[in-house]
Formats: structure tokens, C-alpha cells, sequence
């Protein structure tokens, strides 16, 4: 599906590799672990899936062309996969984002010659200063195209048309549980509607990094805003419940620490040799929780959503 652009490094997103992680979720109950290597895709993460879809949607339709201009809040790898075909396809890229965001994030961004807007990591949601106001208001006033990754919906319908089907087939038609973290909530959404409609019995679990509103949205069913804090993990976890985001999906939730996902980054680094951000270490950190409840073989999956080397400055802060 990946096909649209007729450029072999373009049309290189998806069709990542899946690997088995049998050293560091070594078990005698029967157990097996895969994942999605997902900073296989061409600017280094699992974003590349929606950006491609959504800008290859808006060019067939005829909203954008070449030259114009394309806006959008990101945590790092949206951005970067929008600034990589922005600069191949040559679209002025706008990008806001909070000011957590890795030093080696920002510096890639303006390298693919994206400006960059950094916005206070405080303000909440719908506030002025939010950084996704700012994307949203800056794309009304300049009437500027802004991918909206949080509400569109073509946002799950790349993981329904590639990630979901490429786990299905790696997996032979196997998959008892997928694990994994929400921001915009694509990912889990899209490989879930694709999963269950080949197989009901297949379980979600959603790991949300603490400061995050939706574990305690799964947990009550309303955002509590007690729960909303700061953490270093990037890309994952919200402050309000996102269009994108299908609760109906998840069956169960499970909460990490910034300290429980850098150390599980480091554990998979010398045990497996795969070196990835926060949010798949997160990832993983709920898998190990995952085995430990159950009681009888089963076959889980993750994926892994961007490299380690996004990331050494913050590891090596730590
Ligand atoms: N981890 C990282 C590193 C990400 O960039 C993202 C996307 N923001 C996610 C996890 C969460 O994925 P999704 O937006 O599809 O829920």
C-alpha cells in the first residue's frame, strides 16, 4: 500500500521486521514476546506510517501540492517524518513542540529544514500557549494545512491498513495479546480493529507512562486531571482523551515510571542488542507485568516505536 510516491526511499515505510525476544522475556510458562522494530521506517519511527498516508491522501485529493506549506504539533517523530518528506517532496514544514522534546529530535527537524516552534511543556490542553493550540490556530489564521494527527481518523486507518495486516501475517494468524502505549491512540486503534476483526479473542494492553490522563480514563471513565504530571518519556501517554484514541478497544491498562522505562531500555540494549526510546522500553516494561499475571502460554506482541538514538543525551542525563 506503501506505493504512492514511486521513490524507493519514500515508498521504503512499513514492512518492518519482527523479532522475537526470547533473552530478555525468558519463561517457563509458554510465553513468547515479538516485536515490531518500528525505527526501521525511513526517518526512524512508526510515525512515518500515518504521515505518508495522510500527505499521500491530501496530494490525491488535490489539498496540497508541492511548494505549499504543512503544519503540525509533534513530539518528535511526527514532526521528523513530516520534515523528511517535506524535504523530498519540497513542502514548507512547520512544527510546534514542547520543549522536553530531545535536543537530537529538534536538531534533525531543522536539518531536514523544518522551523521549529518550541512551546512551554506546562499549559494544558486547550490553553492558548498548548502547543497543539498553537499548531491549530497558526493553520486557521494562515489557512496553512495541519495534519492533525490527533483527530484523524486516516491516523488508524494507516495502522488498519499496514500494521495491523503486517503483524497478522508475521505472526501466522497467532496473536493472543498486543501491548502497547497511546498518544494519539492510532497505533493501539488501528492494528486492534484490524486484529479483532481477524481474530475477537485477541487482548489489548495499554501502557501509559504516569503523568498520563488515559490510564485513569480506562480505569473511570473520566480525565482526572490529579493525574496529569510531567515525565521525560516521549511521545506517549496524553493530557486529554484524543478522537483517534478507541477506549472499546482496551482491555486492560497498566501504568510505568520514567525510571522503569529507561532501565528496561538499557536491560533490552545488553540482553537483545536493540537499542530503542522510552516508549517501547515503557512498552516492554507492561509485557514483563503482563507474564507475570499469566498463568498459561500465550503469544504477545509490541512494538518498538523509534531508536535509542534519539535519545542518548536524556539517557546519558540520567
Ligand atoms: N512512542 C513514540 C516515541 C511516539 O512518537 C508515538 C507517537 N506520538 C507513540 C509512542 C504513540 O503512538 P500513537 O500516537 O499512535 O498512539
Amino acid at each position: 500500500m506503501m506505493s504512492f510516491y514511486n521513490d524507493v526511499f519514500l515508498d521504503s515505510v512499513g514492512n518492518t521486521p519482527l523479532v522475537s525476544l526470547k533473552k530478555l522475556f525468558a519463561n517457563d510458562k509458554g510465553i513468547d514476546v515479538f516485536a515490531k522494530l518500528e525505527y526501521h521506517n525511513p526517518s526512524g519511527s512508526i510515525k512515518d506510517r500515518i504521515v505518508y498516508h495522510i500527505i499521500a491522501d491530501a496530494e490525491k485529493r488535490g489539498v496540497i501540492k508541492p511548494g505549499d506549506t504543512i503544519i503540525e504539533a509533534t513530539s518528535g517523530n511526527t514532526g521528523a517524518a513530516l520534515a523528511m518528506i517535506g524535504a523530498r517532496r519540497g513542502y514548507r514544514v512547520i512544527l510546534t513542540a514542547k520543549h522536553k522534546t530531545s535536543r537530537e529530535k529538534q536538531e534533525v527537524l531543522r536539518m531536514f529544514g523544518a522551523e521549529l516552534i518550541l512551546c512551554p511543556n506546562e499549559p494544558r490542553f486547550g490553553d492558548a500557549e498548548h502547543y497543539v493550540t498553537i499548531a491549530a490556530r497558526m493553520a486557521t489564521e494562515q489557512n496553512i494545512f495541519l495534519v492533525n494527527q490527533y483527530d484523524n481518523p486516516l491516523n488508524v486507518e494507516a495502522h488498519y491498513l499496514t500494521t495491523g495486516p503486517e503483524i497478522w501475517q508475521q505472526m501466522h494468524g497467532k496473536v493472543d495479546w498486543f501491548v502497547t502505549g497511546g498518544s494519539t491512540g492510532g497505533t493501539i486503534s488501528g492494528v486492534m480493529k484490524y486484529l479483532r476483526e481477524k481474530d475477537q479473542n485477541v487482548k489489548a494492553l495499554l501502557a501509559d507512562p504516569k503523568g498520563s490522563v488515559y490510564h485513569g480514563y480506562f480505569k473511570n471513565g473520566v480525565v482526572n486531571p490529579a493525574d496529569l504530571g510531567t515525565y521525560q518519556t516521549e511521545g506517549v501517554g496524553e493530557d486529554h482523551v484524543t478522537e483517534c484514541m478507541d477506549f472499546s478497544i482496551v482491555d486492560e491498562s497498566m501504568q510505568y515510571t520514567d525510571a522503569e522505562a529507561f532501565a528496561m531500555v538499557r536491560e533490552l540494549a545488553a540482553k537483545e542488542g536493540l537499542f530503542v526510546g522510552p516508549s517501547a522500553g515503557g512498552n516492554l516494561v507492561a509485557v514483563r507485568h503482563l507474564i507475570d499475571q499469566l498463568d498459561k502460554p500465550a503469544r504477545i506482541v509490541t512494538v518498538l516505536q523509534d531508536h535509542g538514538a534519539k535519545y542518548v543525551s536524556k539517557y546519558c542525563a540520567v
